[in-house]
C-alpha cells in the first residue's frame, strides 16, 4: 500500500494530539510512516503505532535543539527520500508551516497549508480549507509533485488503530544551510495549567463586554469548569486585560475547537475569521442584534456577569 509520510510534534516524547489527529487522516491515503526528530524521539514510536504508523523513522542529533527548522528540513527531505511517500502530511504549528512550505521548494511540489479535513480520490488527496474568513470552503488538490499538506489542529478525531509498527534510525546528512541561524536562548512560558489555544477542544473566550483586565477570573473559571483554553478578542487585547497570545482572530490565533463560548464578543469578521469552524457555537451577549448570533449553534441574550457564573456553577454541579 501506498506510504504517507507524517511528521511528529512531540515534546521529549510526549506525542501531541494534533499529531495523533494526522494520523486518522493519513490512514484515508494510505499506510502512514511517522518522522519523530530530536531528544526523545524513540519514546514516540509506541503511541505513534497505537494510532496506525506501520513506521516510525527516528533521528536525534544536537542540531535539532541548537538551531532553528532547517535541520528538521533536512531529515524529513532524507525521509522522503526513503519513503516516496503519496502525500506528506504536517501539523499546521508556526513551525509546522515552515518545515512544510521548505520541503515543498526542495521536491517541487504543490503545497497546502490549514487544511481542516483531507480525503482522498482517485487522484490523490484533496485538502479542505476555510478561507475568506471562513465565509467559505475550498477543496484543492496538488497538481505537481507529491502533495505537501499542513493540517489544523481539531480537525479530525484521534482514532487508535493499532499496528505492529517498526522503528527505523534516519540517516540525515545536515547541509551547510542547517546551522545558519543559531538558537541563543530559550524561556519557557508561565504555564498556566490551560490547554494550548490552537488545540484546545474547548475554548472559552472574552471580549470589549468583559470590561476590565480583573474580570477575566469569571471567563477563566468558566474555562477551568471545563478544561478549556482561555481566548480573547481584540479589543480585549488592545485594552490590556489579556494577553495578546490568547487573541482569537485575523490577527491572533486560529482556533477549531469542538466548543467554542464566546462572551462579550460581537462577532466582528476578523474575530470570526479564527474561530469560525469551531464545531458548536455558544455566545453570551447582552444585544439580541450582536452579529455573532448569525452564526451561533446557541445563543444566550443576557448579561455575561449573570450568565457566565451560572454557566460555570452549573457546570460544576453537573461534574459533583
Ligand atoms: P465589541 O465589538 O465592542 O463588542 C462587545 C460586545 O460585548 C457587544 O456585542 C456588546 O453587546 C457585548 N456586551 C457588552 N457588555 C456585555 C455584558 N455585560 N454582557 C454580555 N455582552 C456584553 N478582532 C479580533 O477579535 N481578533 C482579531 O484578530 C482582529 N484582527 C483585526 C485585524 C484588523 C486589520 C482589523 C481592522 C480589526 C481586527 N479586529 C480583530 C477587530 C475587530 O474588527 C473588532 O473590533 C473586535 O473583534 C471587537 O471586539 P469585541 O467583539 O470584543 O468588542
Amino acid at each position: 500500500m501506498a506510504e504517507v509520510l507524517v511528521y511528529v510534534d512531540h515534546l521529549d516524547g510526549a506525542v501531541r494530539k494534533p499529531t495523533l489527529e494526522l494520523l486518522t487522516l493519513a490512514r484515508r491515503l494510505g499506510d502512514p510512516v511517522a518522522v519523530a526528530l530530536g531528544a526523545g524521539a524513540a519514546d514516540t514510536a509506541a503511541t505513534l503505532a497505537e494510532h496506525g504508523a506501520v513506521k516510525v523513522l527516528t533521528a536525534d542529533a544536537p542540531e535539532f535543539a541548537d538551531y532553528l527548522v532547517v535541520p528538521k528540513v533536512d531529515a524529513l527531505q532524507a525521509a522522503y527520500d526513503a519513503v516516496s511517500p503519496v502525500a506528506v502530511l504536517v501539523p499546521s504549528s508556526a513551525e509546522g508551516k515552515e518545515i512544510a512550505a521548505r520541503l515543498a521548494v526542495r521536491i517541487g511540489s504543490g503545497l497546502i497549508t490549514d487544511a481542516i479535513d483531507l480525503t482522498a480520490d482517485a487522484k490523490g488527496p484533496v485538502a479542505t480549507q476555510s478561507v475568506f474568513a471562513a465565509a467559505y470552503t475550498t477543496n484543492s488538490r496538488i497538481t505537481q509533485g507529491t502533495p505537501v499538506i499542513t493540517v489544523k489542529p481539531n480537525s479530525a478525531p484521534v482514532e487508535p488503530a493499532a499496528v505492529a509498527g517498526a522503528v527505523e534510525e534516519l540517516a540525515v546528512t545536515f547541509g551547510s544551510a542547517a546551522t545558519g541561524t543559531k538558537v541563543v536562548a530559550r524561556t519557557p512560558r508561565e504555564s498556566t495549567g490551560r490547554p494550548e489555544l490552537t488545540e484546545a477542544a474547548i475554548v472559552v473566550s472574552g471580549g470589549r463586554g468583559v470590561n476590565g483586565a480583573e474580570n477575566f477570573a469569571i471567563i477563566e473559571a468558566l474555562a477551568d469548569s471545563l478544561g478549556a483554553a482561555v481566548g480573547a478578542s481584540r479589543a480585549a487585547v488592545d485594552a490590556g486585560w489579556y494577553p495578546h497570545s490568547n487573541q482569537v482572530g485575523q490577527t491572533g490565533k486560529s482556533v477549531s475547537p469542538q466548543l467554542y463560548i464566546a462572551s462579550g464578543i460581537s462577532g466582528a469578521i476578523q474575530h470570526r475569521a479564527g474561530m469560525q469552524t469551531s464545531k458548536t457555537i455558544v455566545a453570551v451577549n447582552k444585544d439580541a442584534e450582536a452579529p455573532i448570533f448569525d452564526l451561533v449553534d446557541y445563543g444566550i441574550v443576557g448579561d455575561l456577569f449573570q450568565v457566565v457564573p451560572q454557566l460555570t456553577e452549573a457546570i460544576k454541579a453537573r461534574k459533583g
